[in-house]
């Protein structure tokens, strides 16, 4: 992948554990990589292809100088995810040096580098209590409210019979492809507390809900723990689900079977006939 280079910009900042680092301040050197196909920017020579490093520097300045945290992994973690926000990047790389800490040993230099991305992930969003349309519009719009979170593609919204635990009410059910910065655990947390706030209450195992939020796939990462599991491990087995992902990801290749979402589809409606 092509880069954008900007290697040890010097800052003066106040980052540090002794409160001396604090009042006194120093010297940082502060590297970037910003990955970003570069293709159009060379054969058109126009700025607005590419990303001003020179503003991204002035940005990083910023960020360096207006805030005081105790680590140096703190400041790269906030510079690497507010340029993946303010900027047109999908992944950067981002070293912050501190060569003079106060320490009474001598070194070159110490450095932390942290490397960072936007994900790609599915989700399948459903109610069957209340305005269930309005809740899953509200609830795509909070959603895209975050910075860390933006809606990329959404289906169509499709009226299902209930999966399962058939005595309840009719639901609406479809997907969302979204970009994020969230790890999946974040991801999971930000989902369970947006249901909550949408007056989601669990009583019954596959019970009526105003709200269900469920991470389908997360990039193509398999994950297995206590309370996350990625891919959906029931997804195959749900029209509800596979109908409006293989309109917004008909060849988003399942990472455990290897199938693409349309395959996965036509395998369950041949099944269901
Ligand atoms: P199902 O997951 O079979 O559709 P459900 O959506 O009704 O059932 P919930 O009561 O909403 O289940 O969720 C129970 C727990 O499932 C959540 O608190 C969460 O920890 C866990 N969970 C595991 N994997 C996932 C996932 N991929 N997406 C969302 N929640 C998950
Ligand atoms: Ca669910
Ligand atoms: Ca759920």
């Amino acid at each position: 992948m092509d880069r954008i280079h900007i290697e040890k910009l010097e800052v003066f900042a106040r980052h540090g554990v002794c409160s001396e680092e604090n009042s006194l301040g120093q010297k940082f050197l502060i590297s970037a990589d910003l990955y970003k196909d570069l293709h159009e920017a060379g054969k058109t020579d126009e700025l607005t292809a590419t990303v001003h490093y020179g503003k991204v520097c002035e940005f990083i300045t910023k960020i360096a100088s207006e805030n005081t945290y105790k680590l140096i992994e703190k400041l790269a973690e906030e510079i690497a995810d507010k340029v993946l926000i303010k900027f047109d990047v999908d992944r950067v790389k981002i070293r912050v040096d501190k060569p003079w800490a106060p320490m009474l040993l001598h070194v070159d230099t110490v450095f932390v580098e942290v490397e960072r991305q936007w994900h790609t992930a599915y989700i399948s969003i459903g109610s069957n209590i209340g305005e269930r349309e309005n809740i899953i519009n509200d609830a795509i719009k909070t959603l895209d409210s975050f910075e860390e979170i933006r809606v990329s593609a959404v289906s169509d919204i499709i009226e299902t019979k209930p999966y399962g635990v058939t005595d309840q009410p009719d639901f609406l059910n479809g997907c969302l492809e979204i970009r994020t910065l969230l790890r999946p655990g974040e991801l999971l947390a930000e989902l369970l507390l947006i249901e909550a706030s949408f007056g989601r209450e669990r009583k019954e195992h596959w019970g009526p809900r105003t709200l269900d939020l469920d991470i389908l796939f997360y990039d193509s990462e398999c994950i297995l723990s206590h309370d996350l599991v990625v891919p959906h491990p029931d997804m195959q087995n749900r029209m509800f689900v596979l109908k409006p992902l293989s309109q917004i990801a008909p060849y988003f290749i399942h990472p455990v079977t290897g199938e693409p979402v349309c395959r996965l589809l036509e395998k369950l409606e041949s099944r269901e006939a």
